[in-house]
């Protein structure tokens, strides 16, 4: 008799053991985890039914027909709802997430009720070979199973097909071997009775859905046991598919390195399983480790300032960490309100971007997710688009702004400034998109873009027969960081034949501290080409005199900052003249920046600065303005 089941017992065996596995680490509160239950127990079922029905057909003469019959019809029927709860479960993704569908399988589920009632009224008979060994059922009940069955499968494919941009990857793989799996079982089964193999690949398939799907061991934090970042991925998912509001505290503990460096690697875990513990302890709540350091609280019943309070609240009080008691430097950044964002992707990117901004300052201590900070966000995300527009679509403008020099009392030069509008034609601060782009990378390609076009409107214009005898052109701390920077500019003045001479390169002190060697690098390669540096925002950040000292700098930009505070503060302007003073004596020329009127022009020329820059003379103003600008300043001047 056991070779007759003994398919259906090695698949009981599997799901049995799945769960046990499952229902030991189940989180309890993912709607796809419960879909998975739901599935396990019919699947469950669907077996014992299977090895029921083989016993009620040996035993058929020994047991009332009726009962025979129920039961294999019973099992007819857990085959056809398997297949469906496992499609069900394959495109949870839209199913869950996609109210469309949801309301498409109402319909649907009438349709099936009627499916299980006819079965009242199909026959159904049976092959039974002791001998041989051989049991099955078949006639227009069974027929139909099939018929429904493979209906059902091949609809998977159709959705398979039509939805494959909308499934998750991680889903893709797994729902096509099931869905193989199942039809290949069946078609097996169909034409060789004795093969009954659909209980195993169901089997087969709660398996693969287990271990790619439903494996616990994804969304578990290895070190602590606690939920990780794809859990916490899962429940915002979830709660924004739902409609259900929630609110959350995130966590950064800032001296986690130090702890590790005083008490070493094991007591740092004993002291964020203190940490995730007194987490679990909040009622009502769920915590996940985001990081090494940060963890994040959700609610969707507690209130924000409830949350918030019970966290700083322990926070206050010292941890013990092996034998001593340590008070923990943390920052929070709480987000009261769920509702506040347009759609899960927002919060993810909005929770991101706070992440990289505690990472690189644990100075800040508190954040809060308020309307005015995600508005910001968006115009952030905004203006992220229209730099990728821009990059596609030639969209920066380059602007120049004259330069005057008071040893050849005439402008001398212009700097070169990008200038990119918004959808409805105003300009975006440049500040705001370079540091948007140096951020995500895109500086690497408008920093060559504004250097091609700088290039093209030297070799378009001659502005060396207006009297400009070099151009500036500023470079990112990020460009500067590139190996390749040097011979990137040189094959761009190679091009349109500029000469290196005829460009100055406007660098900022922060360029030096990321990458000193590859800066020194690229500066050699283009002085030895002739091409000039400039130190450009001077005394407008942390002024460093070691960088001043250590590079082959031509002259130093003071920022607008430094020049406008000589004017209102004595401090200022005692500042101001020594560091003119300081950089003479380096043997370096001084530009001054933000020149608005007579009076700080004068005051510069007193000061001894060598050139300056400013609204005085003009803005900045695009090429053919600028050109225009300088036909009329020559005639003005000869
Ligand atoms: P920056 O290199 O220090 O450029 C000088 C800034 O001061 C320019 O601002 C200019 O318009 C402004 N300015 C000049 N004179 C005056 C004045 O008299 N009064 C006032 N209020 N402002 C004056 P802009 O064009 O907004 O550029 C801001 C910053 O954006 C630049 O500062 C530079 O750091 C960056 N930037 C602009 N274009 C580029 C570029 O092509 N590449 C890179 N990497 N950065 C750029
Ligand atoms: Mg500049
Ligand atoms: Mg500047």
């Amino acid at each position: 008799m056991f070779s007759m089941i003994q398919f259906q017992s090695a698949g009981l065996v599997i799901v049995l053991f799945i769960m046990c596995m499952h229902f030991a680490r189940r989180t309890k509160w993912l709607v796809t985890e419960r879909t998975f239950e739901v599935f396990l127990f019919i699947v469950l079922a669907g077996l014992l039914l299977d090895i029921s029905s083989i016993f009620a057909i040996a035993y058929r003469t020994k047991i009332p027909v009726i009962v025979t019959n129920l039961i294999s019809k019973f099992y007819l029927i857990s085959l056809q709802v398997t297949t469906l709860m496992t499609l069900v479960y394959l495109f949870a993704d839209l199913f869950w997430y996609e109210e469309r569908i949801r309301k498409l399988f109402r319909p649907f589920l009438i349709f099936l009720i009627v499916i299980f009632c006819s079965y009242l009224f199909l026959p159904i008979y049976y092959f039974f070979d002791f001998e041989n060994r051989v049991v099955y059922s078949y006639g227009p009940a069974v027929f139909m199973t099939y018929a429904c069955c493979l209906s059902f499968l091949t609809l998977s494919f159709g959705i398979l097909i039509f939805c494959w941009d909308k499934i998750s990857l991680s889903r893709k793989l797994p729902v096509v071997v099931i869905i193989s799996s199942f039809i290949i079982s069946a078609v097996i089964q169909f034409f060789n009775n004795e093969l009954l193999l659909v209980g195993f690949a169901m089997s087969m398939a709660v398996m693969v859905i287990y271990l790619y799907m439903e494996n616990p061991y994804l969304r578990m934090d290895r070190e602590l046991g606690t939920n990780n970042e794809h859990a916490w991925n899962l429940y915002v998912k979830q709660m924004f598919a739902r409609k259900k509001d929630f609110n959350m505290v995130a966590i950064y503990i800032n001296d986690l390195e130090s702890i590790i460096d005083i008490f070493g690697n094991k007591n740092k875990i004993d002291l964020l399983l203190s940490i995730t513990n007194f987490f679990r302890s909040i009622d009502d709540s769920i915590s996940f480790r985001m990081g090494t350091n940060n963890f994040i609280v959700v609610s969707s019943t507690l209130k924000n300032k409830d949350l918030l309070e019970k966290i700083t609240r322990r926070f206050a009080e010292p941890f013990s960490v092996a034998d001593a008691s340590i008070k923990l430097s943390v920052s929070y950044c709480t987000y009261p309100d769920s509702k506040l964002f347009s759609d899960v992707q927002e919060l993810i990117s909005i929770k991101n971007y706070i992440h990289l901004k505690m990472k690189r300052n644990a100075n800040e201590t508190f954040i809060t997710v308020n309307e005015d900070l995600i508005k910001s966000q968006r115009e952030m995300v905004n203006i992220k688009k229209r730099l990728q527009w821009a990059l596609e679509n030639d969209g920066f403008d380059v602007f120049y702004q004259p330069i005057y020099s008071f040893e050849k009392g005439r402008i001398v030069s212009a700097e070169a400034l990008t200038r990119l509008k918004d959808e409805e034609g105003k300009f975006i601060n440049p500040e705001v998109f370079i540091q948007i782009a140096e951020e995500n990378g895109m500086i690497l390609e408008i920093g060559m873009k504004v250097f091609d076009k700088v290039c093209r409107f030297i070799k378009d214009f001659h502005p060396e027969d207006l009297g400009i005898e070099y151009i500036e052109v500023n470079l990112s701390v990020v460009q500067c960081m590139q190996e390749t920077l040097a011979g990137d500019l040189m094959a761009i003045m190679d091009k349109y034949k500029i000469n290196p001479g005829f460009i100055n390169f406007e660098i900022t002190e922060t360029s030096m501290i990321n990458s000193k060697d590859v800066l020194l690098n690229n500066m050699s390669e283009l002085i030895e080409n002739s091409a000039n540096f400039y130190l450009d925002d001077y005394g407008s950040g942390y002024s460093n005199l070691s960088y001043i000292i250590g590079l082959p700098l031509h002259a130093v930009k003071l920022d607008k900052s430094i020049v406008w505070a000589s004017f209102t503060s004595e401090k200022g302007s005692i500042t101001l003249e020594f560091v003119v003073r300081m950089i003479k004596k380096l043997n370096m020329k001084i530009v001054a920046e933000g020149i608005e009127n007579k009076e700080q022009f004068n005051k510069m020329k007193e000061l001894g600065v060598d050139l300056v820059q400013g609204y005085y003379f003009s803005r900045p103003v695009d090429s053919k303005d600028f050109v225009k600008f300088m036909f009329e300043y020559k005639d003005d001047n000869d």
